[in-house]
């Protein structure tokens, strides 16, 4: 529950809370309610940009500095709200433990600055056009959302609300299942689900991904130990696993992998790292190393998303990759692009003349799937064959494997 100097405010449906373009010293912590969050152009257009409902806080901005209101916040379902004051927040601030206090000042010191990088953006373009207001507004939104992301992770990693989900990825040539890819997936208890899309980028920024990796290396190990006995599937399983650059900057890295191993008793070779070619260029001589160690001790390594990063190729033989994962935008234009087919197919012969194999990602049709595996492709994933599930259902689904047409 929070409190303030001022008591609760009750506020009936079409009541406005604040009105853009004004100047406001208050924000409102949403007790109860719903209101509806509008943003208008010059052009006297209005768009609703968002709601929000008990536990949010609106017109934050005030708190930190003098600009106006950048949006209309009306009531939608009868609130009631707690105000919070300037000086009501400043003197909290002053009272506060240290610690708390330069956590606050910290975060508050950045989301300014994303706010200025944001305002800088909208400079850059032409001035006051409709867009640039909805966009301006809708990027201090992101940056507030985004450190809501930041502050929660870790708590709901904690709780739980963090879990892997895992996809079938297909042998082309008979139709087995090769094995998984394990994807994060947070159901958060307000928000419902939130896409790694959106965490993945904050917490790589912060740092926490370390953490997170670690968590699902191990959780990971520990699943493809448990859908493997309860499946008794009649070859060994592999288990892929995404990580970032910042992962590489660890220096327990490799020891957590280990461990992880040592401690499920997983076979290393069932055992797939998925990196970015963008963690090559960004990790030079870190990655290179670990990702030697992980190799030797029989990892396999896939470049994720292969085809739409960097132009140099060169990599491809100065690192241990044993995988390539062909991008889902090309898998996507197959049928209908000849020059979508065309590179798919050079993809594939430039993987196998180096010994590798070939993952197509996002196949969603049939015809997809022929057409990769006349090219030769030896892997697919998509959801053709499967969609990405809890373990549960993963183990159901093998239970119940019945290799598709292809
Ligand atoms: P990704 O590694 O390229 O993962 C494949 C994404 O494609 C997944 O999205 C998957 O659900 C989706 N997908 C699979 N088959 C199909 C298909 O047939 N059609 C379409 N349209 N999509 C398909 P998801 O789970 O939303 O993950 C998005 C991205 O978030 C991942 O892309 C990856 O970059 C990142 N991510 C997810 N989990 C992790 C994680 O544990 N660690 C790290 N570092 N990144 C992760
Ligand atoms: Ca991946
Ligand atoms: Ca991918």
């Amino acid at each position: 529950m929070y409190s303030t100097t001022k008591s609760p405010k009750n506020f009936s449906a079409g009541h406005v809370i604040m009105r853009q373009g004004d100047t406001g010293e208050n924000a409102y912590i949403i007790e109860d309610g719903k209101v509806e969050i509008t943003v208008e152009n010059p052009n006297g257009q209005k768009r609703v940009v968002g709601t929000r409902g008990a536990g949010s806080m609106i017109g934050e901005m005030s708190l930190i500095d003098n600009a106006p209101r950048t949006a209309t916040v009306t009531v939608i379902e009868d609130c009631t709200v707690l105000e919070i004051t300037k000086e009501d927040f400043s003197r909290r601030l002053e009272s506060a433990d240290s610690v708390l206090r330069m956590t606050v000042q910290v975060i508050l010191t950045r989301y300014r600055d994303m706010l200025n990088r944001a305002d800088l953006k909208k400079q850059n373009k032409v001035e006051s056009s409709a867009e640039n207001v909805e966009r301006c507004y809708l990027e201090q939104t992101d940056a507030v959302e985004n450190l809501r992301i930041a502050s929660e992770f870790m708590s709901a990693l904690e709780n739980d609300e963090i879990s892997l989900y895992y996809q079938p990825i297909i042998d082309l040539k008979n139709g087995d299942i090769y094995g998984f890819e394990a994807l994060m997936r947070w159901i958060h208890p307000e928000k419902g689900f939130i896409s790694p899309a959106v965490f993945i980028p904050v917490i790589e920024n912060n740092g926490q991904i370390v953490q997170a990796s670690n968590w699902a290396f191990k959780e990971a190990c520990n699943a493809l130990k448990r859908i493997q006995s309860a499946t008794q599937y009649h070859r060994d399983l592999n288990m892929s696993v995404n990580f970032s650059s910042e992962d590489f900057s660890s220096p327990n890295f490799i020891e957590n992998i280990n461990n992880s191993i040592k401690e499920t008793g997983v076979k290393a070779e069932q055992l797939h790292l998925e990196i970015t070619e963008r963690l090559l260029v960004a990790q030079p001589d870190t990655a290179k190393e670990t990702l030697a160690m992980c190799r030797k001790a029989g990892m396999g390594i896939s470049i994720d998303d292969f085809g739409t990063g960097y132009s140099s190729l060169n990599y491809l033989h100065t690192y241990p990759i044993n995988t390539l994962k062909v991008d889902q935008s090309f898998v996507r234009d197959i049928q209908e692009q000849k020059n979508s087919k065309e590179l798919v197919r050079s993809i594939i012969t430039l993987g196998k003349n180096l010994d590798m194999l070939i993952i197509a990602e996002g196949v969603e049709h049939l015809e997809e799937a022929q057409i990769l595996k006349d090219m030769g492709c030896h892997y697919a994933q998509g959801y053709y064959f499967a969609r990405p599930v809890p373990e549960d259902e993963v183990i159901k689904t093998i239970l119940e494997w019945e290799n598709r047409d292809i």
